[in-house]
């Protein structure tokens, strides 16, 4: 992957940012497993280190620990038995063993990276990724979402110095992986317009430039929609390289905005919800697809308004303190004290609706357009494929938004007057 083409790209952006990206190297290829330790070397990664995976992700990376030995590492193995939720008290447990080593290897995919990027921050370690499938987009991303008391949010966290994916061990992950990585670029079409649409309503920065990483990265995974779920290495490496361009704009753009909008968030909640009752969630881009459908649903039911009237907020407060629980009251304060919609009016929004539509109508496809291409990845599309009950992917949609101190059309729901959203259809129920 040329690094240098698209950092070329973005200097002297007229955004007025200067765009820096801390990973130095992507190697992406058939039978890159082998040569683990020769571009762990090339690169002067210290030989002394913490590997992490669990063991899912060791048996697909199989061999690598002889491989690293072998290739003159001095490895200290951290295994986990099955590594499905990316808790905080994890990155700090292993921060804690990396604090003797050169640095950190992390085998695998979304919570073993998350853990490790974020612990490599902690202690300031070189940190690099050895990818078992191209499952989400988070490798080159530079901010770790971690789970403590039950509640989901994003830590600054360390971007990997080196990022290997072997084609050949890519492709022979499983499908539901391979489709759920699918269903996180996917997110993307959301989120980009809920980037812009913060932009025009409260002015928050926009980059343009690196929106388009995120787009160049999208159309790649669009465009190989039916050949996800195959044993391909070409498509496995091309929707790899999809992922790290969308995680890599997080860094560029110093935002997660170029990665994660509101759908990011329905997500985010239903986890929450799920853990609080002891339960485990879907896989991370399976669940974000899924959420992606619904919000554009609601986006494109907004849209087809021509000349909505907007208002001040009318979040009725109370409900949705009592939606969240005594559990994350003290967190969904913290957010909404000030709330976002503090810094718009609805003269600002009325004035910015014929820019919202047309952003939303052309820019956002069709809900069909989009199912057809999630089915074609083999991505799940309704809220019982991933193990969300009804009424739960209900109030997810309907109140996420307050998890965060964001700006999302979502958010702004309670400025339309007279605007009250059929949600349990557009949870597709
Ligand atoms: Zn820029
Ligand atoms: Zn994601």
């Amino acid at each position: 992957m040329d690094l240098n083409a698209i950092l070329k790209n973005l200097k002297n952006c007229p955004c007025g940012k200067c765009h820096t990206c801390d990973v130095k190297t992507v190697e992406i290829g058939s039978g890159l497993l082998q040569k683990t330790a020769e571009i762990l070397k090339n690169n002067n990664f210290p030989t002394d280190i913490l590997v992490v995976a669990d063991k899912n992700e060791l048996r697909a990376a199989d061999g690598i620990l002889d491989i690293l030995t072998q290739g003159g590492f001095n490895i200290s193995p951290l295994i986990f038995e099955d590594l499905r939720v990316a808790e905080y008290a994890e990155s700090e447990r292993i921060a804690a063993l990396s604090r003797e080593k050169g640095g950190i290897l992390s085998i695998g995919t979304g919570s073993c990276n998350d853990i490790c990027r974020r612990a490599a921050f902690v202690e300031n370690k070189p940190f690099a990724i050895f990818a078992t499938a191209p499952s989400m987009d988070g490798f080159a991303s530079d901010s770790s979402p971690l789970t403590a008391n039950n509640f989901k949010i994003s830590y600054p966290a360390k971007q990997p110095d080196i990022i290997i994916g072997d084609t050949a061990v890519l492709a022979k992950a499983p499908a539901e992986l391979k489709s759920a990585g699918f269903g996180d670029m996917i997110a993307k079409y959301t989120a980009l317009v809920d980037w812009k649409i913060a932009n025009l309503t409260i002015g928050e920065p926009m980059c343009e430039r690196v929106a388009d990483v995120t787009r160049q990265g999208l159309m790649r995974a669009v465009s190989l929609a039916d050949r996800v779920t195959a044993e391909d290495e070409e498509t496995a490496g091309a929707i790899f390289e999809g992922l790290i361009l969308t995680g890599m704009a997080m860094q560029l753009g110093k935002t997660t905005r170029a990665a994660s909008g509101a759908e990011h968030v329905v997500s985010h909640f239903w986890e929450c919800k799920k853990l609080e009752q002891g339960l485990l969630s879907d896989f991370h881009g399976k669940k974000c697809g899924v959420a992606t459908l619904m919000v554009t649903r609601l986006y494109k039911e907004l849209a087809a308004m021509e000349n909505p009237v907007f208002v001040s907020d009318q979040t009725d407060w109370d409900t949705v303190y009592a939606i969240y629980g005594e559990h994350f009251r003290s967190e969904v304060e913290k957010f909404n004290t000030p709330t976002v919609t503090d810094e718009t009016s609805p003269e600002i929004l009325a004035k910015v609706w014929p820019e919202i539509r047309r952003i939303i109508l052309e820019e956002l496809p069709s809900v069909e357009k989009l199912t057809e291409l999630m089915q074609k990845a083999g991505c799940a599309t309704t809220a019982k494929e991933i193990g969300v009950a009804d009424d739960l992917a209900v109030t997810g949609l309907q109140y996420h938004p307050y998890m965060r101190h964001r700006m999302m059309l979502t958010r702004l729901v309670p400025m339309f007057k007279d605007v009250e959203p059929d949600w349990k259809t557009l949870a597709g129920i």
